[in-house]
């Protein structure tokens, strides 16, 4: 029997989650969620795998057959503790270029696996130092098997520089592993213009489909040599989920299916927007908010240069009246979402550019957080500092 029309009872009501995922959905991705019953083993479903996983290596310009995307169950940081505890061989370590709260999950999953690491650790507000990764590197050569960064560190807004790390691992023969996960699908990345050799990321951030599945894009020739390798983790295990996806042409174990419904629609309307658009689009939404909480005299924690414009972080007014939660939660009735900061003890927020968001939405969104600071009694604008008194 095949079910002619799904109604959905309940009204959706549109939300703008301007939080660092999960991210805004279109009406469409939401209504491909609803989909008759089906077991994951049918040939039917498994197609719409395989070709969700070819479409994500195609999103960062992979050639088939050179790349492959290994999908896993989970939410994007399934895919650190896959790419860490997977790709390193004993008795070598792990170089991480270390500068804010995504890099140091990854620090924890080599601990978490008893894997050494060499911390190139930089200040959490700057770009990492080119010159002291390539030192560190060069005196760790023999032991480092694989230099690690994230793209974007969420928590800040900002941009490491991939393409540059990537060439200084590669001019060391080492691999070069990027936490993507806030970037993929929105910046655009080409995997041999960038220097990867993996990356990852999930399906509620930059594609804009819903939470579930999280993704590893990885280089084949070095997805072989694991075969050779001692497995640390069961079920995180990159080379029995890619092996078994070879041989079968499927998941192994049951796979999130809806949410790989709401990839495929998702993955369509990628495509149909198109890399540039879409990029566009997100840039021009980031001038939206960044210009916005200019006039109302919000002062950001970064430099724009040094950051993706995906995410952007707002130093806590100096007002006594200000309250985030009191935001929040105003912002919150209204069907806007706004997220703390996570910078160790600096108080901000962040206004985040991930989700399927248009101008208008985000303009709106941002009277809104000038009615709510307004309504906590808040005088906006605040007042201009000078640059000598920051
Ligand atoms: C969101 C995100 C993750 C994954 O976080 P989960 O909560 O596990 O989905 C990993 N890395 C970066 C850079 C992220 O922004």
């Amino acid at each position: 029997m095949k079910l002619k029309d799904v109604q959905i009872k309940k009204t959706i009501k549109k939300t703008i989650l301007l939080n660092p995922g999960p991210s805004t959905t279109t009406k469409t991705v939401k209504a491909s969620l609803i989909q008759d019953d089906i077991c994951h083993r049918e040939g039917s479903f498994a197609a719409i795998t395989r070709k969700v996983a070819e479409d994500l290596v195609k999103i960062v310009h992979g050639k088939k057959n050179d790349y492959v995307a290994t999908l896993f169950a989970g939410s994007g940081s399934i895919c650190i503790d896959v790419a860490v505890g997977s790709l390193i061989p004993d008795g070598k370590k792990i170089m991480i270029v270390n500068n804010g709260f995504y890099n140091d999950r990854a620090m924890q999953a080599a601990q978490y696996y008893r894997i050494p690491v060499v911390n190139c650790a930089f200040d959490i507000l700057t770009l990492p130092d080119l010159k002291v990764v390539e030192e560190t590197l060069a005196k760790n050569k023999d032991d480092v098997a694989a230099v690690y960064m994230a793209h974007q560190e969420t928590g800040t807004g900002l941009c490491n520089p991939i393409r540059e790390v990537g060439a200084i691992a590669h001019k060391y023969g080492k691999i070069f592993i990027s936490d993507t996960t806030s970037t993929l699908g929105i910046i655009p990345i080409d995997v041999y213009k960038d220097n990867i050799d993996f990356c990852m990321a999930s399906s509620q951030k930059g594609i804009n489909a819903f939470t579930g599945c999280s993704f590893l894009i990885g280089k084949v020739s070095e997805i072989e040599k694991l075969k050779n390798y001692k497995p640390r983790s069961y079920y995180c295990n990159l080379w029995r989920q890619y092996e078994y996806f070879k041989e079968h042409g499927e998941m192994n174990f049951t796979p999130p299916v809806q949410i790989i419904y709401s990839m495929q629609q998702a993955l369509k309307e990628h495509f149909a927007e198109g890399e540039k658009a879409k990029y566009k689009r997100f840039m021009d939404i980031s001038k939206i908010i960044r210009d916005e909480a200019a006039k109302m005299g919000l002062v950001e924690l970064l430099d724009p240069a040094i950051t993706t414009g995906l995410v952007i972080a707002i130093k806590y007014p100096e007002d006594k009246k200000f309250n985030f939660k009191k935001v929040h939660d105003y912002l919150f009735k209204e069907g806007i979402t706004i997220y703390p900061g996570k910078i160790g003890n600096l108080p901000t927020f962040r206004l985040c550019n991930l989700g399927a968001n248009t101008p208008a939405d985000v303009k709106a969104a941002m009277k809104e957080l000038k009615a709510a600071l307004k309504a906590c009694g808040c005088k906006v604008p605040f007042p201009k500092k000078c640059g000598c008194c920051k």
